[in-house]
């Protein structure tokens, strides 16, 4: 499709019904959601209720991978268990947790999260606005904290959703979510009403399983018979041309 096509750039303000129908959008949920109850990665903060621990773990789950993160969250959230115990540690004990993930960059923010949240009684807020609020909390996190943790409704999006639907559809990809409408419509359509965590939990092990950044695993994909980089249409997002999200 050529860049300036009336097509493209309707998908581009965020029409998407063209790239994947209403019926080929509920098919790819449904097989999502198969893979995903038979796939399920157990880490420590999946089944974590206590809502601090789980904020900790969605903050600390940014920029990184989970297997990293599984070791330094069972450890942090012993020593600092709240809000207020982290917060009392203050930028020495952040420093300390984010040193361990290789973003010390991030500790003074962590400190900040932290302080705020035991000024107003040791719960994040749960809202989106409320949420975003705080520097170092984006859309990745406030979503994944609200649909994984507090039983709301929301789509996750990061790099790797990003280039999953990249290659399903055929458009180019771009590993910035926030810039892309046609992405946030179509992660957005495609998240059941009821099912959302079940969904999102699938779509995360999926894109870090299956749809790999290099090497995506097209033989065992559930939703291949849906996908333009299977059926060989598109140039987008193909391995060898990725920065790990
Ligand atoms: S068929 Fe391949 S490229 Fe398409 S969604 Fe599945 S793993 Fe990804």
């Amino acid at each position: 499709m050529p860049a300036s096509s009336p097509k493209r750039r309707e998908q581009e303000r965020g029409r998407t019904e063209e790239l994947l129908s209403p019926s080929e959008v509920a098919t790819v949920r449904r097989q999502l959601l198969r893979w995903g109850k038979k796939n399920f990665q157990h880490y420590p903060w999946r089944s974590e209720t206590d809502p601090w621990r789980s904020f900790l773990a969605e903050f600390l789950l940014q920029r990184t991978r989970a297997s990293q993160v599984a070791e330094v969250f069972v450890e942090v959230s012993t020593r600092f268990p709240t809000a207020e115990s982290l917060a009392r540690g203050g930028l020495a004990a952040t420093s300390d947790v984010m040193a361990r993930l290789g973003l010390h960059f991030r500790a003074p923010l962590l400190a900040s999260i932290a302080a705020s949240v035991a000024e107003s009684g040791g719960q994040p807020p749960e809202s989106e606005e409320e949420l975003r609020a705080f520097t170092g909390v984006g859309m990745y996190t406030s979503a994944a904290w609200l649909s994984l943790h507090r039983g709301k409704r929301a789509s996750i999006i990061d790099a790797n959703v990003a280039r999953w639907l990249s290659r399903m559809t055929g458009m180019p990809y771009n590993r910035d979510p926030r810039k892309v409408h046609w992405v946030q419509t179509l992660a957005q359509r495609m998240t059941p009403r009821r099912a959302f965590r079940a969904f999102n939990y699938a779509v995360l092990d999926f894109t870090m399983i299956v749809c790999k950044p290099r090497e995506p695993s097209c033989a065992v994909c559930p939703v291949r018979g849906s996908c333009a980089y299977m059926r060989g249409s598109t140039a987008a997002a193909r391995p060898g041309t990725l920065r790990r999200a």
